[in-house]
């Protein structure tokens, strides 16, 4: 297939703090493959991360430099992935206001993932009201490139959900096809827990193992991690559910029969959590050291990566307008065209 007729995808993350393992299990490993098949769009939320941080907009700033560092390093590649700014496409911010229209406040309210986050971030009744609409703003960053695939993490099912409901009702509302719906391409291992054991390893929670951590840090981290608390002697049973050490090899150990055994061992009894960790110490540095030389690379030439992403802030401009154009045609807003 052509370039021109290849669907497209989307996906995003927000610049609150470099990556970390949970995105990369959650979205980075499928959108590097992707990339060969797909026209992809990788989004640097920053509007989207101000719901949250509007105090902080230097932090937003300086984190959008370290996420793209994390994109190259990974394997996101500049001639496959069109990697671009959120606030650089303004019409986003367009297409948002006229879906908060369809979208109502019980509804927002319902969205599971941002009810829990709501709760983490302790917003009690004083919800920024930016922030209870991100899923709306989500929607047009989806939409406004007619993706078909956004490859992403559990946490972000209600958001594609959402995503298509505000497309199938603007479809309807304005007699078009314009918009199309996208599909959650969702990995093996959909959500990644925590360091402590918490459901989710996140930025905010900070229980995360950095992609651009250092040798002294994944030991530092690994060492600390929360096993079985009743597993106190070598010789007791231990549990594997639950618990983030057998999760983190699942993920990343490419011998899977060397963990079944060491799952079969650890539950029989036998098996310290101490031997554990070291295996994957080891197994995560295998893991990162190809990333560690690639980021090196990029890191020497910061003016040249972002030389990178504006080109594809241009161009995912471009594409954005476009889209537009035949919202407002849809719309009945194309005034002074016809
Ligand atoms: P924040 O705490 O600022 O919200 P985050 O760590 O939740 O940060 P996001 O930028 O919100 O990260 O998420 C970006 C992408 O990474 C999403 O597709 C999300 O599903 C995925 N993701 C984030 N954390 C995990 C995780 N622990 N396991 C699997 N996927 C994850
Ligand atoms: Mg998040």
């Amino acid at each position: 297939m052509s370039i021109q007729n290849r669907e497209v995808v989307l996906t995003g993350d927000r610049p609150t703090g470099p990556l970390h393992l949970g995105h990369y299990v959650g979205s980075l490993a499928n959108r590097v493959a992707l990339q060969e098949k797909y026209k992809q769009f990788v989004m640097l939320a920053d509007a989207q991360a101000l719901t949250d941080n509007y105090e902080n907009p230097q932090r937003i700033r300086e984190q959008v430099t370290q996420v793209v560092l994390d994109y190259l390093s990974v394997g996101l590649n500049p001639e496959k992935t069109t990697i671009f700014i959120q606030t650089s496409v303004p019409e986003i911010a367009e297409l948002t206001v006229f879906f908060l229209n369809l979208v109502t406040v019980s509804r927002l309210q319902r969205n599971p993932t941002v009810k829990t986050e709501i709760g983490q971030k302790g917003f009690g009744l004083s919800i920024p009201a930016g922030f209870l609409m991100y899923p709306v703003s989500q929607a047009a960053d989806i939409t406004i490139f007619k993706a078909r695939y956004v490859p992403v993490g559990e946490d972000q099912l209600p958001m594609i959900e959402q995503t298509n409901e505000i497309v199938r009702t603007f479809n309807r509302l304005y007699k078009t096809d314009v918009l199309r719906e996208a599909e959650a391409i969702i990995p093996p291992i959909a959500r990644l827990p925590g360091i402590d054991g918490a459901a989710k390893m996140s930025k905010t929670l900070g229980n995360a193992i950095y992609l651009s951590d250092q040798t002294d840090l994944i030991v530092k981290k690994v060492m600390s991690m929360y096993t079985d608390p009743n597993h106190t002697r070598v010789s007791d049973p231990g549990k594997v559910e639950g618990n983030p050490v057998f999760s983190y090899l699942d993920a990343f150990d490419p011998d899977k029969q060397e963990v079944a055994r060491l799952k079969e061992q650890y539950q029989k009894g036998g098996l310290g959590d101490v031997v554990l960790k070291k295996r994957l110490i080891e197994v995560l540095e295998a893991f990162l050291s190809p990333i560690r030389e690639r980021r090196k690379i990029y890191e020497a030439d910061i003016p040249g990566a972002m030389e990178m992403v504006k080109r594809g802030c241009e161009e995912a401009r471009t594409v954005a307008a476009h889209t537009m154009q035949q919202v407002r045609a849809a719309m009945s807003l194309d005034y002074f065209t016809s």
